[in-house]
């Protein structure tokens, strides 16, 4: 959907002419160009990607802030580990329709708590999940918010322009992860999260 034939037709009618954007959901964009909350986002380059742990990449500029910040981080005693950095479409897709239909979810059930593909943070490669070394079992729950990791992170983050995508209550209805964090140091990266900024303005 162009952004002119979204300008030229009113909602209904929009909705009508453009087409479900993921394969094997029948949900479709909004005005903004959300679905089921997630904004869309293009995939990082490879030759934009480096290793941030094993197996684990994020774009160059983000990577080198997240080490200097788990640097900082273990100087205080904080373990930040890297749980989940880029991932392609292709894992995404998988990672949402795998675990919706493990866990008998309904699509907005699983958009709640994971991007569609083609919608995630995660495959522009400014996106990371963390974890706190010491509080394992914390791993992508709520309950990270009550470890060491956390509250650094809270007081220390913005130093190194990692901000937190999904606050309780955020604009975008997705749902609450204090593990979540998101680069936002250069130009291109502040860009590319300007429709959710204008979103939580708005
Ligand atoms: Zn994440």
């Amino acid at each position: 959907m162009s952004v002119a034939l979204a300008l030229a037709f009113p909602e209904p009618l929009r909705l009508w002419l453009s087409p479900p954007p993921v394969q094997g959901l029948d949900a479709r964009t909004s005005a903004d160009g959300r679905l089921l909350g997630h904004f869309p986002y293009g995939e990082a380059s490879p030759d934009d990607l480096v290793d941030v742990a094993p197996g684990q990449a994020l774009h160059r500029d983000a990577a080198e802030a997240l080490l200097a910040m788990q640097r900082a981080a273990a100087a205080d005693g904080v373990e930040l580990v890297v749980l989940s950095a880029f991932r392609p479409a292709e894992l995404q897709e998988e990672l949402f329709f795998a675990i919706k239909s493990e866990r008998n979810q309904s699509a907005l059930e699983r958009a709640q708590v994971s991007a569609p593909p083609g919608f995630s943070e995660h495959s522009t490669g400014y996106a990371v999940d963390l974890g706190d070394a010491y509080a394992p079992q914390s791993q992508l729950s709520v309950n990270f918010e009550g470890t060491q990791a956390f509250a650094w992170l809270q007081a220390n983050a913005a130093r190194y322009h990692f901000t937190l995508s999904f606050p309780p209550g955020n604009a975008q209805g997705v749902s609450y992860e204090p593990w979540h964090w998101r680069f936002e140091g250069t130009a291109a990266a502040l860009q590319l999260f300007e429709p959710a900024h204008r979103l939580t303005r708005s």
